[in-house]
């Protein structure tokens, strides 16, 4: 009995002692796996560090070669002529871009379509705020460079746009509003140049000073807009008389002066007389009016009328005033009377 109860009691410890074995085993198994799922979270976590790590490095290389392009590309809208930005840009291009050819067209003509449409080029419109300012047609530019190409590009555009603005203010500053000549003060400057010119160059050099006879009685009958209206015609008629190199600007309220270089006094009579008929004989219309006027042109030449700007437009304006006196709607030229 002893003996079977001592065997019981050995075959229950036995029992319980595998049952806790494999208890413990269960238990050391769990925590393998634990460990094994903790180790592969672990090498998970470094795997996705070192790709973020090596993304940031490619993202920071490719600011980097962006920041440096922009950088390289500042000089471009430095410049004021359309040429020589685009001189700069084209260089930058091949410093920093595969390209077999670049080039800036102002409207895609019969030939660069041709290109085009051949498949040889590519069109990259140059635009700024939804203005065209232009195309660059290129070929040969490989699929890795396209972005490099369309930052300088895009940067050369802005340049374009700058060169744009910052000559509509030059000319905006140098231009009357209302008819469109040159201002008093910088025809002045130009008239200055022309005569140090035509010293240096011991050339003749004629002035003529515009007068629109009876102006006040137009205000005064037509309105002052009429008016207005008829001092934009008289600026018209002088642009179609004279060459492309000659100088017109308002020098006062209905007072024109044109310098013409390289012209002696029978040149600038010869044109002074054709500014003075084709006045005559021209029916200005200003709103539900058509009116005539005349003009009076007083002439001073370089050198005999004067060594000086203000001693041209001295005798200028004596011979103006010999005009108005003579009757108006005629040209007198300085050194026909003796003064
Ligand atoms: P004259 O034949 O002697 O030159 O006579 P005039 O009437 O032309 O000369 P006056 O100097 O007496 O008058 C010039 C007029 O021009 C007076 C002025 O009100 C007018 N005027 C000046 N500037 C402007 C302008 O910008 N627009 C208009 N509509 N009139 C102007
Ligand atoms: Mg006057
Ligand atoms: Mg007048």
């Amino acid at each position: 009995m002893f003996g079977i109860l001592v065997i019981i009691t050995f075959v229950f410890i036995g029992l319980m002692f595998y049952l806790v074995k494999v208890v413990v085993f269960q238990l050391e198994q769990n925590a393998d796996e634990d460990v094994l799922k903790a180790k592969r979270t672990f090498q998970g976590i470094i795997e996705q560090k070192d790709k973020a790590y090596s993304e940031k490095a490619r993202l920071e290389k490719e600011a980097m070669q962006i920041f440096t392009l922009y950088e390289m590309t500042k000089d471009i809208s430095r410049h004021f002529n359309e040429q020589e930005a685009f001189n700069l840009f084209h260089q930058k291009l091949k410093e920093n871009v595969t390209v077999e050819d670049c080039q800036l067209v102002a409207d895609l003509g019969e030939s660069s379509k041709g290109q085009i449409i051949s498949g040889d080029y590519s069109v990259f419109t140059l635009k700024s705020k939804e203005e065209n300012l232009g195309f660059l047609i290129h070929k040969g530019v490989p699929a890795k460079d396209q972005e490099k190409f369309n930052i300088l590009a895009h940067q050369f555009a802005l340049a374009l746009r700058r060169i744009k603005l910052y000559k509509d203010i030059e000319r905006l500053a140098v231009t009357d509003g209302l008819t469109e000549v040159y201002t008093r003060r910088y025809f002045l400057e130009r008239f200055e140049e022309e005569v140090k010119r035509a010293s240096i160059k011991k050339i003749k050099l004629s002035f003529l000073m515009l007068d629109t006879d009876h102006f006040k009685m137009i205000n005064d009958q037509h309105g002052h807009l009429t008016g207005d209206c008829v001092l934009k015609e008289v600026a018209v008629i002088i642009k179609e008389n004279i060459r492309e190199i000659d100088i017109v600007g308002r020098y006062g309220g209905e007072e024109f002066c044109v310098v013409l270089p390289e012209t002696d006094l029978e040149g600038a009579r010869l044109v002074a007389e054709r500014i003075r008929k084709a006045t005559e004989q021209r029916l200005i219309k200003a709103y539900d009016t058509s009116i005539r006027i005349t003009i009076s042109i007083g002439i001073s030449t370089y050198p005999t009328g004067g060594k000086g700007v203000e001693e041209l437009i001295d005798k200028a304006d004596w011979s103006l005033y010999r005009a108005k006196t003579q009757g108006r709607n005629c040209v007198v030229a300085f050194g026909q009377y003796n003064p």
